[in-house]
């Protein structure tokens, strides 16, 4: 057979894509693979391209993103391609009903796919339900198990499937996608892929999330109020806080950050290390005002601020204890710290 399979690269991933295009060459194709990683990462776009390949009518190229079975595929369409996705538990029901669909022969293609979103939603019975199936389904028959915990899946289930780890990817290859496909700066694109941990998936939506960069911007504001003596503005930033509230974690994770920059830029004077790169003025300017042992017990600060958040001390009062020692600490070092 000389079908060549173009695979359009999934950012990150294409020692795993490798694999699949010669599974799929060969002929080698698994009944059923576990896709297991973290949300983002492209699982359910890698899930998507394989079954895309074995559905596709064309000779040469698998898939030829042109013929009929493959417009219908990217389109969410095709008869032969089954998705299960949902908001809360998959039930034996659905899992039956996703059986009973399998055992009837494709309608249009050799081959029959189905993608099951989070595996790890199906409950005991949906997974046992399953298993017979898992481990022999029709010949034309593939089944794609998604999961971000694959230990939530019964051992029944995954030695019934070949698993298909999903690793996060190097920072430099998700910089380099944002700015070749995005068309930001790099500077840009290397903050977003520090803040991502490796997750393509998480770069974009941060880059397409106008929230997260005004809650940036104003974590930097307000950081570099508090190396002002103006104790009133200080307490005037608890609105922003405030207003926020559902984003807490976030914001605290955001400060966090800011100040591990600082630290990182005391210690080392290259700025190439730091999250938040596209901001080196600012952090050159505070961290000229803040030295090491400072900036050690801001963090610390703030992270017992978090811990303190859950477990549900009074809101306001924990944040403003926060910014008050914050303060506290930039201005006299570690003095006489507030306990709420
Ligand atoms: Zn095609």
């Amino acid at each position: 057979m000389n079908t060549k399979i173009d695979f359009k690269e999934i950012v990150g991933q294409e020692r795993i894509m490798e694999k699949l295009k010669r599974d799929l060459e060969s002929n080698q194709i698994a009944h059923a693979y576990l896709f297991e990683g973290e949300r983002g990462l492209g699982k359910k776009d890698m899930a998507l391209k394989l079954a895309s390949a074995l559905v596709c009518h064309s000779k040469d190229r698998k898939p030829c993103n042109k013929c009929n079975s493959c417009i219908k595929a990217k389109s969410g369409n095709h008869p032969d391609i089954k998705i299960i996705e949902k908001e809360g538990t998959i039930i034996i029901d659905e899992i039956r009903g996703l059986i009973n669909e399998i055992q009837l022969r494709p309608h249009e293609s050799k081959r029959k796919v189905c993608i099951i979103c989070d595996a790890d939603k199906m409950n005991i019975y949906a997974q046992n339900a399953l298993l017979k199936t898992l481990e022999e389904p029709p010949l034309y028959a593939t089944l794609i198990l998604l999961t971000t915990k694959g230990d939530s899946l019964l051992p029944t289930v995954i030695s019934r499937c070949q698993i298909i780890k999903l690793q996060p990817v190097n920072l430099e290859i998700i910089e380099h996608y944002l700015v070749e496909n995005r068309g930001i700066d790099g500077d840009q694109a290397r903050m977003l892929a520090a803040f991502s941990g490796g997750v393509v998936g998480r770069a974009v939506e941060l880059l397409d999330n106008p929230e997260f960069h005004y809650r940036r911007e104003e974590i930097i504001k307000i950081c570099n109020k508090l190396l002002t003596f103006d104790l009133f503005d200080i307490l005037e930033q608890i609105k922003f806080f405030e207003e926020q509230k559902p984003y807490i974690e976030e914001i605290l994770d955001l400060m966090i950050s800011w100040y591990r920059d600082i630290f990182i830029y005391n210690e080392t004077k290259n700025i190439r290390f730091t999250t938040n790169i596209d901001k080196r003025e600012e952090i050159e300017f505070q961290a000229a005002k803040i030295d090491l042992a400072k900036t050690r017990d801001i963090i610390f600060i703030i992270e017992e601020t978090k811990n303190n958040l859950g477990s549900n001390v009074q809101f306001h009062l924990n944040i403003e204890v926060m910014l008050l020692n914050i303060q506290e600490v930039v201005l006299n070092g570690n003095g006489g710290r507030s306990e709420i």
